[in-house]
């Protein structure tokens, strides 16, 4: 039995009598040019492990064993189990199956060293990046679909209107690029968006947990109200003082300000 041996994943899917439920925001990829065109993307080494979120019906699990790599795959949704197991008996060993709410993970169900790649639920991927960037398991590289709104936002420079907290806490612990580009037409059911496909690589030398902790307190005070200017809305951690001593222009507000000040205001900043 090898991966060449499946049906295709339509045919899959409608034997299993399988339909996308909105409330585990399925909206699947089963082309497999796509799936296989995001794995090329994603650059992963031979051999690595990589921790897919939300496999479904499998095409992305597909394309990621057909390249030769070990998967560790987390679904919520007990409905796919059947399929992916079928697939994991298609993969000589390669697939590990996590019946699981990828949120409440604990980092010892998951492999040491791991890459992420995810077509990622819509109402899920922002939580779950934060994590990954801030939390107890980091891993390796990240390759990711988003909406498309929220892909821009992670990417976004200073001073452009997408910019926020997810880009400062997204580009001060990783490099972050869009791969690609995804209209809405690519799956099934079509969502009402665009989407687009992140890479992010941790940086050498990203702010440490302490720094990092402090990162986020200090952007969620400066964007929390984004309109006012910073010896206003930074008050609550230092204020005007804070700013000198990051040497911030003190009027200046949180969208002007590049990731490197707010990383001066973190490290200036208290515990
Ligand atoms: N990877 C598949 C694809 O590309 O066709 C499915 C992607 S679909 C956008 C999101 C998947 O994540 C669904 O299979 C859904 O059941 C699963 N999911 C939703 N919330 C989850 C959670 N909290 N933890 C794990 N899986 C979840």
């Amino acid at each position: 039995m090898s991966l060449d041996d499946l049906p295709p994943l339509r045919e899959s899917l409608a034997a299993a009598g399988l339909t996308a439920r909105k409330s585990f925001g399925q909206h699947f990829l089963l082309d497999l040019n796509i799936t296989r065109k995001i794995v090329r993307l994603a650059e992963l080494a031979a051999g690595e492990t990589v921790v897919e979120i939300g496999p479904g019906p499998g095409g992305l699990t597909r394309a990621l064993l057909e390249s030769g790599l070990a998967v560790v795959a987390v679904e919520k949704d007990p409905r796919f189990l059947p399929l992916l197991e079928d697939l994991a008996a298609h993969a000589g060993g390669r697939l590990t199956l996590l019946r699981a709410d990828a949120l409440k993970l604990e980092p010892g169900d998951l492999p040491a060293r791991a890459s992420v790649v995810a077509n990622l639920p819509y109402n899920v991927g922002t939580p779950l990046l934060i994590g990954w960037l801030t939390g107890r398991w980091r891993p390796t590289a990240m390759t990711l679909m988003f909406q498309k709104e929220v892909a821009d936002r992670i990417v976004a420079p200073a001073g452009s209107e997408a910019y926020g907290r997810l880009s400062v806490i997204a580009q001060a612990m990783c490099e972050a690029r869009i791969l690609m580009d995804l209209p809405a037409s690519a799956f099934v059911p079509s969502p009402k968006v665009a989407s687009a496909v992140v890479r992010l690589t941790p940086r050498p030398g990203a702010p440490d947990d302490a720094l990092a902790m402090r990162l986020q307190r200090v952007t969620a005070a400066a964007f929390g109200q984004r309109r006012k200017m910073l010896r206003s809305s930074l008050r609550g951690v230092g204020g005007e003082a804070l700013c000198e001593a990051a040497n911030v222009t003190p009027t200046a507000r949180a969208e002007e300000l590049t990731v490197a000040e707010f990383l001066a205001l973190a490290s200036a900043s208290g515990d």
